[in-house]
């Protein structure tokens, strides 16, 4: 059985230096373990908690061959960029370390209450939304993971907090070994990371495998109208369904029903700002989660009236006559397009592409054709995009963001949606998808100014 102690007074490397790996490697280190790091990027030298760390007496390696480091070590903490596939992962492996991730390192240490949420999409959503019902509810929250700030960076100050919401990524899943948050959340499970996993069915697994070490005391979480494939004697409670037998939550555009402990209870939603059917399972979602979590029917309200969408999902940024400007650059796998494009109700200018992460883009094709106008084609995956959507209406490649936006405008009769819905990557043309959104909110500014001169 695994235990992150017996290492203690082994050797640990901390594989992959981005944001969670500098955490693990800190949090490591202060709990006494000889600990060292590698990555492959030069560059990260630069950044001063790393050099914080070398003048701690940390040893960093930068190196594309990690096979001595590996071989003097005895654990493994993989960052979650690392993908399954690639030599580290697999040389570890084979010369029979453990391996694990920063999830897992830093659970081990947490003695507070866990909530985990993960899903294909909605997870910062549902996160957000979960931990505001808890904070408006009078508990201390902390909300991080795979949003914000890594798990280990709160161990030590784990006293301050009485619960930890969680979103937690299949990568990070894949390496736990006795992760068992007391609530787990699946949201959905629908084809993303193609790149990263054999096939749609090995991702499944890995989504599921959040309940592989849940037993009586654990309460596991799904989506009630969603058939997952799994077997636990975990306590269940679900979503998008209400049942007075058991805890449950649903929504619509109006209200919010929750059945909790044989008692229902019903919240008016005209102040809820999130929109679309999508966010309404969002909601039941955290609602649900939040409640087994500790929250109240009070604090739920709060948060449902007081809720902001997140940017960069399915934001308004402004319109130019009757034309309105989405940014949902956040949208990177065909089911958040489908729920993008569903959710609106006039003629849609759809700016798709950018870097592809291996769907086959034909998934879209249906729900496109009905509600799109014009589809704007942008980066690399254009012509695969092209070549599988089978697109009935005007299909136009540009070249930049800039000409995408002005083009998705001008093929709109003055009314309608531009909608940045990519369901790609973005690291072909931008830094991150926060950067990609950027650039359609200014190419939009651009855009109104260059109308007013
Ligand atoms: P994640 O953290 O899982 O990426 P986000 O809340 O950041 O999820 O949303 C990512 C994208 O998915 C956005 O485009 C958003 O509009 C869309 N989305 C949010 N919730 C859902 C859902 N339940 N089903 C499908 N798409 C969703």
């Amino acid at each position: 059985m695994f235990s992150i102690i017996d290492f203690k007074k082994r050797k640990t490397l901390v594989a992959g230096l981005g944001k969670s790996g500098i955490c693990a490697l800190k949090l490591l280190h202060s709990k006494g373990f000889d600990v060292k790091g590698c990555d492959r990027d030069k560059n990260i030298l630069e950044n001063p908690d790393i050099r914080t760390l070398i003048e701690k007496g940390i040893e960093i390696e930068i190196s594309d061959n990690f096979e001595t480091m590996i071989n003097n070590s005895d654990l493994i903490v993989l960052s979650p960029g690392i993908d399954q596939r690639e030599s580290i992962y697999k040389q570890a492996q084979e010369k029979g370390k453990t391996v694990t991730g920063e999830l897992e390192a830093a659970w081990s240490f947490i003695e507070k209450p866990v909530t985990a949420i993960t899903g294909t999409n909605g997870k910062s959503t549902v996160t957000e939304l979960t931990a505001d019902m808890l904070l408006h509810s009078g508990k201390k929250v902390f909300r991080g993971g795979n949003l914000g700030t890594p798990l280990s960076a709160a161990v030590s100050d784990q006293d301050k907090y009485d619960v930890f919401i969680l979103e937690v990524s299949s990568f990070q899943i894949d390496t736990s070994i006795n992760f068992s948050p007391n609530v787990g959340l699946i949201l959905n499970i629908t084809p993303d990371h193609l790149d990263r996993y054999e096939n749609f069915e090995d991702y499944k697994k890995s989504k599921l495998s959040l309940f592989k070490n849940f037993n009586t005391k654990n309460t596991a979480i799904t989506n009630y109208n969603e058939a997952l494939d799994f077997k636990t004697n975990a306590a269940r409670s679900y979503f998008n369904t209400l049942s007075p037998d058991f805890n449950s939550a649903a929504a619509d555009e109006k209200t919010l029903q929750i059945s909790f402990n044989q008692e229902t209870q019903s919240i008016n939603l005209k102040k809820f700002r999130l929109k679309g059917s999508h966010n309404y399972e969002n909601l039941s979602a955290a609602a649900i989660t939040a409640l087994e979590s500790g929250a109240n029917i009070e604090g739920i309200k709060k948060a449902v009236d007081t809720f902001n969408p997140l940017p960069h999902r399915m934001e308004y940024i402004g319109s130019i006559d009757n034309v309105s400007f989405i940014d949902d650059s956040k949208a990177t796998n065909p089911d958040s397009v489908i729920k993008a494009v569903e959710g609106l109700d006039l003629e849609i200018s759809l700016i798709l592409g950018g870097k592809d992460k291996g769907y086959d883009y034909g998934l879209m094709s249906e729900a496109v054709n009905n509600k799109v106008k014009n589809l704007i084609l942008i980066g690399e995956a254009a012509e695969k995009i092209n070549r599988q959507i089978n697109f009935k209406g005007k299909t136009i490649f540009a070249p930049s963001m800039k000409e995408a936006v002005e083009k998705g405008f001008e093929n709109l009769d003055g009314k309608g949606y531009v909608l940045l819905s990519p369901a790609c990557s973005s690291f072909d043309m931008f830094k991150n998808y926060g950067h990609r959104g950027e650039v359609f909110k200014n190419s939009f500014k651009d855009l109104k100014r260059s109308r007013k001169a």
